[in-house]
């Protein structure tokens, strides 16, 4: 199933800013949201496209990266704007969008967020990892499987994360009683409002701790090394950033996770440069060789390759191993390597060379017919572009 474009589901440009891409999703989400299309999966579809479209398109980084590689640029083991989005997770992201207040009440829930359950949170999120991956061009073209070790925050075993020191020391929060979230009716410009807010006691978590845990002081959670399996896909590119859901920094108190962001790099080869998904190679010939042809033994980014140079070979040639390029990444795409041929002229003779090559030149055959060629100058740079 093909995706849609995330500008078009929220109906905005590309250009959008980030102030219109909330005015938009905020307009879709009320349009799609499922309490006022109880039992319609097509709104429900729709009310998470729009999520994850907005997910995307408010993050700097992932809207950047949307922007240059499109869905798949954002595809990776992490949720990275991509999968259906747990209901509960798009509800969370309401507070930020439209505030706690506005959204108990736009609904007339009462009971603030759906369902009427409260909005205990345990913790606080952790944030998220970024680190650098260099890779070179044969592990990029079959992908790789990476061992990383990255220091981070990592949850607490002492205290399961709970960031108590016993059990006895985590109480009901006396302010909200456990729910996470206090109301208060307020008189506004539109009439009486009832508003349900995150508790100021607890944070919203519903319990508070009497006695913190020795070993992380209360956080729940202790700076220390994890090693982390990451799987890369065969084609990324220099500046793509995959995003390995959960693995970021551990949240405090038990919170939930942040992601661990790979930023990839490109090592540099020393024979070949990537072109996009098309790798280039020049190829030195010497004179004698261009002009009776021979097999060369090539480099690929897949082990060596042959290849025949036909008699009478002209400097600047470009020949085409087909699909020995890079592929897109989640795609069956194939580039090609290019093998642009450059004749050598020798630069220092002796005196003997140089009387050979001075009679050459006096033979018909040794001066330059263009014409004669197989391709003019101006055919080649448009191969070189296609
Ligand atoms: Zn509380
Ligand atoms: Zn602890």
């Amino acid at each position: 199933m093909s995706k849609r474009d995330y500008y078009e589901i929220l109906g905005v440009a590309k250009g959008a800013s980030p102030d219109e891409i909330k005015k938009a999703y905020r307009k879709v989400a009320m349009q799609f949201h499922p309490d006022r299309n109880p039992g319609d999966k097509s709104a429900e579809e729709k009310f998470k496209e729009a999520a994850e479209a907005y997910e995307v398109l408010s993050d700097a980084d992932k809207r950047a990266q949307y922007d240059r590689f499109g869905h798949a640029g954002l595809s990776g083991n992490g949720r990275g704007g991509h999968g259906a989005q747990n209901m509960d997770d798009i509800f969370s992201q309401f507070g930020d969008i439209f505030g706690d207040d506005i959204f108990g009440n736009f609904f007339g829930g009462g009971g603030g967020r759906r369902g009427g359950g409260g909005q205990r949170s345990r913790g606080v999120r952790g944030s998220n990892l970024r680190i650098k991956l260099k890779l070179n061009y044969e592990e990029i073209a079959r992908g790789t499987t990476k061992q990383i070790k990255v220091k981070k925050y990592v949850a607490c075993t002492t205290c399961n994360g709970s960031g108590a020191k016993d059990k006895n020391s985590v109480q009901t929060c006396a302010t909200c009683g456990g729910n996470g979230q206090v109301r208060k009716v307020t008189n506004t410009f539109l009439g009486q409002m009832q508003t349900v807010t995150t508790c100021p006691t607890c944070n919203g978590e519903g319990t508070t701790v009497t006695a913190k845990c020795t070993a992380c002081k209360g956080e729940g959670r202790v700076y220390s090394e994890e090693t982390v399996t990451i799987d890369i896909p065969a084609g990324v590119q220099e500046g793509m950033q995959l995003s390995v859901g959960g693995r970021g920094n551990a949240g405090e108190r038990g919170g939930p996770p942040g992601d661990l962001i790979i930023l990839i790099e490109e090592e540099q080869h020393k024979e070949l440069h990537r072109d996009g998904l098309n790798v280039a190679y020049e190829l030195h010939l010497s004179f004698p060789d261009a002009a009776f042809g021979t097999n060369a033994e090539v480099p690929t980014i897949d082990g060596r390759a042959k290849i025949k140079i036909p008699p009478g070979t002209q400097s600047g040639k470009i020949f085409r191993l087909k699909g020995k390029g890079f592929p897109g990444v989640n795609s069956y795409e194939k580039g090609d390597q290019l093998i642009y041929i450059n004749v050598w002229t020798p630069q220092n003779m002796t005196a003997e060379e140089r009387a050979m090559l001075e009679k050459l030149n006096n033979s018909p055959n040794f001066k330059p017919q263009p014409d004669k060629s197989d391709k003019n100058f101006f055919d080649k740079v448009r191969e070189m572009f296609s």
